[in-house]
């Protein structure tokens, strides 16, 4: 009884929070589940049916699929209940949340930000979404003209329609970057100093705004290919070309994990992975995604570590470090689930990257999952800043962090006799 009473109170509280959806063309046959997994491996058999897993705690998931992916977890006997998000209308944002951007906005405050500092901004378009949108990295460098010349490090947010957070917070960093070099920070400086820094804050922008159309939450997770059987989108944190399509990916396009066609089908990805061969300076990449406050390294395709056991320790040691600033979950990717074809299995396995993938706030869906609104997005961009310039300060050599050649931030120190 009281077991049931807490579910009752658990399932409003789960939709009270949960801000409006509508579900027209794309979300309508998708449901939220909770569902019992009490392991990897359990939550692994889960994201192979296609399921979308975004929550995971000690003994359930709570995931998107649609209908047949819903009857399959029925028929398992793994279904603790579901809900159609077509139901889930409840007042949210945007009017609310006017601080996110939506894709005319973004090009507004990244041409400001152009404006404001032509020494130090570079402003590059690398190409176009599948709908013709433009994806730009921001490049911020003390001598912007000369590209390629200092170790470099890049961030990245958006592979989620859904993920707004993703995207402000790479806008911000970037934004806080300049501010208080142009403030003569001493550490901005000389951490400018010595690294390009490289900031690509939306690798989605087709979906993004399918999310925000009539100004209400749609779910919208993948991108905006029109598939062959009349659905449309691919994964694209899925589509990734390292040990593609081998584990918690779908190959029914209407899966909200489906990994398309073949790797890099998409613009989106392929846009990445040239701006990723484009620049050998890089040493480390992240990746942010929404949500459940975990820092995540690979791998993902696989229950095995990597391999390289110094790799291991640079990832490992780091993801420690940066959880003590934003009380994140630092742990290897498929220890939740296993998961192919992302973007830091690739950028780690196929460019030895050191590469994080971020799942920033809030931790459940009872924060707002998704949609947490845009009260928390000082609280996500305080946590994160430390972690960002220690990564930045590590940039020149992330194997420095097992050396004891270097203080907190990342920067070189001599070595202490
Ligand atoms: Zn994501």
């Amino acid at each position: 009884m009281i077991h049931q009473l807490k579910l009752v109170i658990l399932c409003l509280t789960f939709l009270l929070v949960l801000p409006q959806m509508a579900g027209a063309n794309g979300s309508e046959d998708l449901y939220i589940m909770k569902i019992k997994a009490k392991d990897k491996h359990e939550r692994t058999q889960i994201a192979n049916l296609g399921i979308s897993i975004e929550r995971v705690e000690s003994d359930y998931v709570m995931g998107t699929g649609t209908k047949s992916e819903l009857l399959r977890i029925e028929s398992l006997g793994q279904l603790i209940h579901s809900f159609p998000l077509k139901n889930v209308e409840i007042q949210g944002f945007p009017s609310e949340d006017r601080d996110f951007h939506d894709y005319n906005e973004l090009l507004r405050a990244i041409e400001e930000l152009k404006e404001t500092y032509p020494d130090l901004l570079r402003v590059e378009e690398l190409g176009r979404s599948i709908e013709g949108r433009l994806i730009f990295n921001l490049r911020i460098s003390e001598d912007p003209d000369t590209s390629g010349n200092k170790p470099g490090i890049v961030f990245m947010g958006g592979h989620h329609s859904r993920e707004h957070v993703s995207v402000e917070l790479p806008l911000h960093i970037a934004k806080k970057i300049l501010k208080l070099y142009q403030e003569n920070d001493s550490r901005v400086r000389s951490l400018l100093a010595g690294r390009e820094i490289h900031i690509i804050p939306l690798v989605n922008p087709d979906g993004t705004e399918w999310d925000i159309r009539d100004n209400t939450y749609h779910m919208w997770r993948k991108n905006k290919r029109v598939n062959s059987d009349g659905s449309f989108g691919v994964d694209l944190n899925r589509n990734y070309g390292f040990q593609w399509g081998t584990g918690g990916s779908s190959t029914n396009p209407r899966s909200d994990v489906y990994m398309g066609k073949e790797p890099f089908s998409e613009p989106e990805t392929q846009i990445i992975k040239s701006f990723v061969e484009n620049h050998t300076n890089l040493t480390i990449l992240v990746s942010f995604h929404t949500f459940s406050e975990l820092i995540l390294y690979p791998w993902g395709h696989t229950y095995d570590s990597i391999a390289n056991q110094t790799d291991f320790a640079v990832h490992k040691t780091m993801a420690e470090k940066m959880a003590e600033w934003n009380g994140y979950t630092p742990q290897q990717s498929s220890d939740l689930y296993i998961a192919s074809g992302d973007t830091t299995d690739w950028s780690y396995g196929q460019h030895r990257l050191i590469s994080f993938t971020f799942e920033l706030d809030p931790r459940d869906f009872n924060g707002g999952g998704f949609y947490p609104g845009q009260g928390r997005l000082p609280t996500v961009y305080q946590k994160n800043w430390e972690p960002a310039l220690y990564l930045i300060g590590y940039a020149d050599n992330p194997y420095r962090v097992l050396q004891g050649t270097h203080n907190d931030f990342g920067l070189s120190t001599p070595l202490v006799e």
